[in-house]
């Protein structure tokens, strides 16, 4: 059985999304571009073009994957999703489409794009609809700022989810940044661990002095939590060029992956997708990957690696084939049964799957 866990489905972006009206929707997509910038494609590099969180810059978003924005008199643009995305939607049945078509058997979608409230009855409709295909995940607001009562809520709301047997995962319930090693986040870990439900932790794309700092608060919760399953994605998020202030070389990511309890996610070769900063390194099968990959291997062994395409975003840089085929066929420091256990065989142990 093989295994992708890390899929997306999203109606179409150019509406609401579950937010009150588009220009909600809208605001949520402009305030990350900063953070994106230099990763994805853009009409200019130049960073005085970079739209602030908020600012008047007549955002919008249009067909093929492309966020457009007018700033100091220039039409700017990057290629957010990819070119594939028609409406920028990218609807269930596409994804199974792209699933049958290269012989890959279950999805995990990954939350992400939509209001979290509407996306939880969204994703519960995915999955009833096609429970043999998918495999759902819920992200919440667990933001202590927010207060007890509000907290309280949020907790309903999972236990609400969690209810539901094809969810099985939350994608970055809190907001980054937060103390998650402090008193006031227990009841989550501990609901999650009774749960028995994975958490896939968004780190990096960040300074590196956070983005070391969060990977530290994250080993101090799964070493006080052993029950609650952690799962790293995005290749830890600050893969860089070397010449970039924020580069590290995946090193920082061994002692949390060190722990019994976390997972990493192979595959994610979306960091590499800018030719302008990586060139060799821009071609597939991705040298720099498959070194992370085999210095992690190396270290933690071939159970903790769980492969994930980040679907339809793989589209920036190659097919979805492709990716499989980075595990399949490029990954020669592999024999054939641990190269399962990565393509589904970890999965099915980490999201309770029926054979
Ligand atoms: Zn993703």
């Amino acid at each position: 059985m093989i295994v992708d866990v890390h899929v997306h489905v999203f109606p179409s972006l150019k509406e609401t999304a579950g937010y009150d009206d588009i220009q909600s929707n809208y605001a949520v997509h402009q305030g990350k571009i900063r953070r994106l910038w230099a990763r994805m494609k853009t009409n200019t590099l130049d960073e005085r073009y970079i739209p602030e969180p908020g600012e008047d810059v007549g955002f919008r978003m249009d067909d093929y994957g492309k966020f457009y924005w007018t700033k100091h008199g220039k039409e700017c643009w990057m290629q957010r999703f990819p070119a594939v995305l028609k409406n920028m939607e990218w609807t269930p049945e596409q994804m199974i489409a792209f699933m049958d078509e290269v012989g890959v058997d279950k999805g995990v979608i990954q939350s992400g794009y939509m209001e979290m409230n509407f996306e939880r009855d969204y994703i519960a409709e995915v999955t009833a609809k096609w429970p043999d295909r998918f495999i759902g995940t819920i992200t919440l607001d667990y933001d202590v700022e927010k207060g007890a009562e509000h907290l309280r809520g949020e907790m309903a709301k999972l236990r609400k989810a969690a209810a539901n047997q094809a969810i099985k995962g939350v994608y970055q319930v809190f907001p980054r940044g937060q103390a998650i090693e402090s008193s006031d986040f227990e009841p989550l870990w501990k609901e999650l661990s009774d749960l028995g439900l994975p958490h896939f932790f968004f780190v990096g794309f960040q300074p590196k002095d956070k983005y070391l700092y969060s990977l530290k608060q994250i080993e101090q919760v799964l070493k006080k939590f052993p029950d609650l399953v952690g799962i790293i994605g995005h290749l830890g998020g600050n893969i860089r060029s070397s010449s970039h202030p924020n580069y590290t070389d995946g090193r920082e990511l061994l002692p949390i992956l060190r722990l019994p309890n976390v997972y990493f996610e192979v595959g994610y070769v979306l960091a590499y997708e800018n030719w302008t900063f990586w060139k060799e390194n821009y071609e597939y099968p991705y040298p720099l990957h498959t070194k992370l990959i085999k210095m992690l291997y190396d270290d933690v062994g071939c159970e903790r690696l769980l492969w994930g395409s980040d679907m339809p975003n793989l589209y920036r840089t190659c097919t979805y084939r492709q990716c499989l085929d980075l595990v399949r066929l490029h990954f020669d420091f592999l024999d054939d049964d641990e190269k399962d256990l990565i393509l589904g065989g970890n999965a099915a142990r980490v999201f309770r799957l029926e054979p």
